[in-house]
C-alpha cells in the first residue's frame, strides 16, 4: 500500500487514511500491516515493530477523533471534548526517537504506541494553536482530505492538485465546452 501526504501536517494525512468519508468511504488501514506501512511512511519510525490488531483499533479511534476535530477547527466550531480527551491521553505515553547519526542521517525508532503517541502531539500542537485556522477542506467534490493552507494568499483549494485539482478542472472544462457548444451528444 503507497500512502497519500500532502495536507502538510502528518495527523491530517493520518485523518485521511479514511477517503471520500461523505459518498463512497474507502479503508486504508484494514489490516495491522497497513498502519506499520502508514507509520514509516509518514517517516515516524524506521521500524515499529510487530502492530497487533488492538493496536490498530486504538489508531483508529484517535484517528476519528482526530478527524472530528480538525472538521471543528476548520468550521470554527468547538471540538467535542472526548476527542479532546483521548488526543491529549494518547499524546501522554512515549515518543518515537529521532537519533542522530550523520550529516544526512537519522534513526527514528518507536513502537506502533509510541508512533501514535507522536501523532498525537502534533495534533495537539495543531489544534491547541493558531495553525488551526489554516485546515481547510479539499475541494474536489468527493475528497474528504483536510489540509493545511500555507500559500501566502490563502487561496489553496486542493489536497493534490494532480489528482483532485486537475479532475476538477477537466469537469470544469467539459461543463463550459458543452455550455458553449449546446448539448453534447457523447455522455460524459
Ligand atoms: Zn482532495
Amino acid at each position: 500500500m503507497h500512502f497519500t501526504f500532502v495536507s502538510d501536517h502528518v495527523a491530517l494525512d493520518f485523518a485521511a487514511t479514511l477517503t471520500w468519508r461523505t459518498s463512497y468511504p474507502i479503508e486504508l488501514l484494514t489490516e495491522p500491516a497497513d498502519l506499520a506501512a502508514w507509520a514509516v511512511q509518514a517517516g515516524l519510525t524506521d521500524d515499529p515493530g510487530q502492530v497487533t490488531r488492538a493496536a490498530l483499533e486504538r489508531a483508529l479511534l484517535l484517528r476519528e477523533a482526530v478527524y472530528r476535530t480538525a472538521v471543528a477547527a476548520e468550521r470554527g466550531a468547538q471540538a467535542d471534548a472526548a476527542d479532546v480527551r483521548l488526543i491529549r491521553e494518547r499524546a501522554s505515553g512515549p515518543q518515537v526517537t529521532v537519533a542522530l547519526q550523520a550529516l544526512g542521517r537519522v534513526e527514528r525508532r518507536g513502537d506502533i504506541e509510541q508512533v501514535m503517541a507522536t501523532v498525537a502531539t502534533r495534533a495537539g500542537e495543531l489544534f491547541g494553536g493558531d495553525d488551526r485556522h489554516l485546515v481547510r477542506p479539499c475541494a474536489g467534490s468527493t475528497c474528504t482530505r483536510l489540509f493545511l493552507d500555507r500559500s501566502r494568499a490563502g487561496s489553496r483549494r486542493w489536497c493534490d492538485k494532480l489528482s483532485c485539482g486537475s479532475r476538477a478542472n477537466a469537469t470544469a472544462y467539459r461543463r463550459r465546452r458543452k455550455a458553449a457548444s449546446g448539448p453534447d451528444p457523447r455522455t460524459d
